[in-house]
């Protein structure tokens, strides 16, 4: 099963579980709630490095 996690504040759930999602350079992200996609669509760049620090290797938003 695949794991989604939220870039913005860190929490990971199963895919499908969470309704909020962002489109950034063509792939989607997922987030706990609107207040976490409002701050990551004000900042991808910024959201997604700070993830890929936390996470090394990890792929946020494994598609398919
Ligand atoms: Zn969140």
């Amino acid at each position: 099963m695949n794991m989604v996690y939220d870039v913005v504040c860190g929490m990971s759930t199963e895919k499908g579980n969470w309704t909020s999602q962002s489109e950034h350079e063509g792939k989607t992200y997922y987030f706990c709630c609107n207040g976490c996609k409002g701050a990551f669509e004000k900042s991808p760049d910024y959201h997604l490095a700070n993830f890929a620090e936390e996470h090394p290797g990890v792929d946020p938003s494994p598609q398919g």
